[in-house]
């Protein structure tokens, strides 16, 4: 009898159970992966967004004629004003659609564009619109921008106005803001004092470790060298971020004996001993200098005698781990029986990519779709940061074409992400670290190319381009006559062009404007308006109920924790009595025989 009443509680447990779960489902729809600006035309026309047929499509106008037709029947031929008023009344009522995603998120994907600065975003969407022949380009829309929630991100350092990547990775995974140069660390910690870096009490721990405590799968994804700031903000504490080797801590004057450098950080400490996906570049910093590159041809970095690639194949011997460095084999491993892996595809920096077939590179879209394939085997989920890392150094070396080719790269990888995974389970933030001194400036014409000349200077009468910088190395003197360089004269279509700055520097630095903070999936709404970065890895905590204690949690939270603890409970319950009806039966069977 006892069994049977606790049977009965435990089905009836089990179904409040699989109710509660139930009653936290939202089903919301969140429009994305259709091209906006079809939907929104055949929206405001009430035609459909299906292809036609090939037999309709001889006889009947196309959607896209139809679409077209609408749009630029306007005598200008732009866009008629009955045009732009259907869309902004179609983007009305999408935007009604839209509710917040209060569930748990299972799995946070963390996009750092390194240097999206907003102009950058604006320019990456014109680039794009124009190079897939749009009439204009102005109308294109990016990836990233279909997700429904957006906030702005106040970069500042605790002792610098204009941030650098270490201070603002520091924030954006510790959620502390930091010193400059300084990554994983307190702002006690001044830049360089490694007898600071290693107490304890001044070392941060970041959202990647949550993720790990909490049973998630973890991984990071980048452009630049897995040792480079942002990538490094997921895993190490380094009181100045060019210690990515022990010969740069000795260069410093510091004793690597005391201070570990950032790359033996990633290989022998937690968090980076645990990490599952390591993809990036930088294979100098894990070699010793006794070792040759195979592709550049030149020694490791490293003056220990470490050769750390090799001591991570041995950490992970029993791990199902695997090591690429070619974007061939990167694409064939069997992401199902793989649950370690590393990938350095570069002695420094991954390729710009426009130039990585030249070296087997992959594109940051190659390495997240691998990392998602091999994490999300996770039951608990996953934590994945991806960066695209070469938007910044583009940026610095005045590479306005380059800039915007890497930001949308990187905008293709968001949106494989995206695909990949359900918004019902998780959170996905694209944000930048900080931003560049680049504009898009002037009155150019619509359409007029993004790269190109804007128009003529009021005052000199010559030619200058839409994008500038305000310093950095494209800086010109006057030519002989007195006069600026003629850009008109110049070949804009070559990627290493470097755009006009105004102020001449070896390389343009960073902007102290805010960036964006674009988000969807689970709690996204909780990253909207102007907040400081460090905030953001606090709501993906919340959201995914992971963190230290003394960090808010989402109600959710507890709801999880006391259901598995009744379920625990109940199962514990069944099988004490189990034991017993089996106990007393076996009494009963030999009580017959006496
Ligand atoms: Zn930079």
């Amino acid at each position: 009898m006892s069994f049977q009443v606790n049977f009965v509680i435990f089905i009836y447990c089990s179904s409040l159970v699989f109710i509660e779960c139930e009653t936290q489902v939202q089903k919301v729809t969140i429009p994305h992966d259709t091209p906006a600006f079809l939907t929104e035309a055949s929206t405001a026309t009430g035609t459909s967004t299906e292809a036609p047929s090939t037999t309709s499509a001889t006889t009947e106008k196309t959607a896209k004629e139809k679409e077209d037709e609408l749009r630029f029947k306007s005598v200008t031929g732009k866009e008629s004003a009955e045009y732009w008023i259907n869309v902004a009344q179609a983007n009305l009522r999408e935007r009604q659609k839209i509710r917040p995603i209060e569930r748990v998120a299972k799995n946070i994907i963390y996009f750092v564009g390194d240097g999206m600065s907003v102009p950058t975003v604006t320019g990456a969407r014109i680039f794009k619109g124009q190079s897939e022949g749009l009439k204009f380009g102005e109308e294109a829309q990016l990836h990233m921008e279909t997700f429904p929630f957006l906030g702005a991100s106040k970069t500042f350092c605790s002792d610098a106005q204009v941030a650098d990547s270490a201070c603002t990775a520091t924030a954006l995974f510790t959620g502390s803001k930091t010193n400059i140069k300084t990554i994983g660390v307190t702002p006690n910690v001044e830049v360089g004092d490694c007898s600071q870096q290693m107490k304890p009490e001044n070392q941060l721990s970041s959202i990647l470790e949550w993720a790990q405590k909490a049973g998630k799968s973890t991984g990071i994804v980048t452009t630049t060298r897995i040792t480079h700031a942002t990538p490094a903000g997921t895993y190490s504490h380094i009181a100045h971020r060019d210690w990515e080797n022990d010969a740069e801590i000795k260069k410093a004057g510091q004793n690597p004996e005391n201070c570990d450098d950032i790359a033996e950080q990633l290989i022998f400490r937690e968090p980076g001993k645990n990490i599952n996906v390591i993809l990036g570049g930088g294979r100098k910093h894990m070699l010793p200098s006794t070792v040759v590159d195979h592709e550049n041809r030149q020694n490791g970095s490293r003056t220990d005698s470490k050769n750390l690639i090799e001591m991570w194949k041995l950490l992970h011997t029993n791990d199902s781990a695997e090591y690429v460095d070619r974007v061939e084999d990167l694409l064939q491993i069997d992401t199902n029986n793989v649950d370690y892996l590393m990938g350095l595809f570069a002695p420094d920096h991954i390729e710009y990519s426009d130039n990585i077939t030249t070296n087997h590179d992959p594109t940051l879209l190659n390495m997240t779709t691998v990392a998602i394939r091999i994490l999300s085997k996770n039951p608990n989920g996953f934590f994945l940061m991806v960066e695209g890392g070469r938007i910044d150094h583009a940026l610095h070396e005045n590479y306005g074409q380059r800039a915007l080719l890497e930001a949308v790269e990187f905008d293709r990888a968001i949106k494989q992400a995206d695909e990949m995974t359900d918004d019902e389970d998780t959170l996905i933030t694209v944000t930048s670290d900080h931003s560049h001194v680049m504009s898009i400036a002037g009155y150019p014409i619509r359409g007029n190319p993004i790269l190109g000349v804007a128009e003529n200077s009021d005052i000199d009468g010559l030619p200058y381009t839409t994008i500038s910088f305000a310093n950095g190395p494209g800086f010109r003197n006057q030519t002989s006559n007195g006069l600026r360089p003629n850009v008109s004269e110049d070949d804009m279509k070559k990627v290493d062009y470097k755009y006009f700055a105004g102020l001449p520097s070896k390389y343009e630095t960073h902007g102290g404007d805010d960036v964006f903070i674009f988000s969807k999936g689970c709690f996204a709404h909780f990253l909207t308006g102007t907040q400081l970065q460090n905030y953001i890895p606090h709501v993906m905590a919340y959201a995914a109920c992971i963190g230290p204690a003394g960090m808010d949690q989402s109600p959710l939270c507890n709801e999880i924790r006391s259901t598995s603890a009744s379920a625990r409970l109940t199962n514990a319950n069944f099988s004490l009595h189990l034991v017993l009806f089996v106990a007393l039966c076996a009494n009963r069977i030999i009580c017959s025989f006496l």
